[in-house]
């Protein structure tokens, strides 16, 4: 599945051009963006980057400024949100206090006059989707949080829209409740074979049910990737360090030419690394490299004058599945390495202040030209 990488693939969603302001500010900034049909999208960003207000223009509670919002090929500008095919699940999920799941499901399908029979059979079946049967006659205060968000889940289904919009779904549940409803969205979204647009500030969500994320930052898209592409091929320094662990090394381009460069850095570490198109001699550029690709070693690696440093261990920390160094170079610097404690040999036994070699493969990280 992957429509993107098929260029007379038709878009779903497309945004174009689109601006929003508000008074004098721009919370959304001429962007555009394809969204496909079945893909599980994510917008991801800090608080304030625009990702809601796109969100809600796309569902109608908001109107651009300018340019074209197009859904399965028609222009929405004129259509009032409940004429559209979206819905939207809400982070408060806005439950009626005084009505059962039964109803709160029902609302919509009885504002739009279905009759009864019919009601009655879509609720059933919303109730199955989401696993809450013996829910049905409970009122919202009578639910946990994972209850309430499946409720709030089937409600947005019920009317069976094309496009699903869920502004930080997971927001309200638990670190562990929270994991296992990603894989139940993840599921019901293949099931039902619709159009997922999700709101996130939480990148470890946003990699793990997206098919593909939108990194936006003040009101732009700044990369449109899947999930591994943003983590090993980060096109700028904001996404490389909003994403995951890394580790950026500034410096100057020593050696340019033939795909590869020289970049000579702090603590007189000296990087070659590959390169599509090489920056002049004497670029000032940015390495990132995540901490898993650097390896910890008590003695130097074959080759020690390139991507090869010596380092103090300062910080040892055990995580369970992994262990994470902090190392100092003797220019101040610290350099995060980590390994997998499955790995491990049990016979490297590191210690706080012991020197140790860090060194990383050519292809090991990625050159940041901002
Ligand atoms: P969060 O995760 O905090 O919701 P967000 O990325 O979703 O952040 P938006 O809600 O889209 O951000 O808001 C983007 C910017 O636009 C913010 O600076 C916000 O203050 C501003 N903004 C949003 N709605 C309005 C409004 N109705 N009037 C004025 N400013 C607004």
């Amino acid at each position: 599945f992957a429509p993107w990488t098929d260029p007379s693939a038709k878009p779903f969603i497309a945004f174009k051009n689109v601006t929003k302001r508000f008074g004098n500010f721009t919370a959304v900034d001429d962007l555009s963006l394809n969204i496909y049909h079945r893909e599980f999208f994510a917008l991801l960003g800090a608080s304030g980057c625009g990702k809601s207000t796109l969100l809600r223009m796309l569902a109608g509670f908001e109107q651009p400024s300018s340019g074209e919002i197009i859904l399965d090929g028609t222009d929405l500008a004129g259509t009032p949100p409940y004429k559209r095919p979206v819905n939207m699940m809400f982070q408060s999920y806005a439950l009626f206090p005084h009505m059962t799941v039964e109803k709160n499901i029902a609302f919509g399908l009885k504002q739009d006059g279905m009759p009864k029979d019919e009601m009655v059979e879509r609720v059933t079946q919303m109730l199955k989707l989401v696993k809450l049967e013996q829910f049905a006659s409970r009122k919202p205060n009578q639910l946990s949080g994972g209850q309430r968000q499946r409720v709030a889940l089937a409600r947005s289904l019920a009317k069976r829209p094309k496009v699903l919009l869920l502004d930080e779904p997971l927001g309200a549940l638990d670190k562990k409740l929270r994991e296992e409803t990603q894989f139940e969205l993840m599921d019901l979204q293949q099931t039902l074979g619709l159009t997922f647009v999700v709101v996130t500030h939480d990148q470890e969500e946003a990699m793990t049910m997206a098919d593909r994320i939108a990194v936006m930052s003040h009101g732009q898209v700044v990369q449109v990737a899947t999930p591994g592409e943003i983590y090993e091929a980060p096109n700028c320094r904001f996404v490389a360090d909003f994403i995951g662990d890394v580790n950026i090394f500034d410096g100057k381009v020593t050696t340019s030419g033939s795909g590869a460069v020289e970049i000579s850095v702090e603590s007189g570490l000296t990087i070659r690394t590959g390169a599509t198109e090489a920056p002049a001699t004497g670029t000032t550029v940015g390495f990132a490299i995540r901490p898993e690709k650097i390896r910890v070693t008590r003695t130097a690696p074959a080759n020690a004058s390139v991507n090869a440093a010596k380092g103090e261990i300062w910080d040892i920390a055990y995580l369970g599945d992994m262990t994470v160094f902090h190392i100092k170079l003797p220019g101040g610097k610290f350099v995060r390495a980590s390994s997998l404690n499955a790995q491990r040999s049990v016979e490297d036994p590191f210690t706080y202040d012991q020197e140790v070699w860090v060194s990383f493969d050519e292809n090991g990280g990625v050159l940041l030209k901002d």
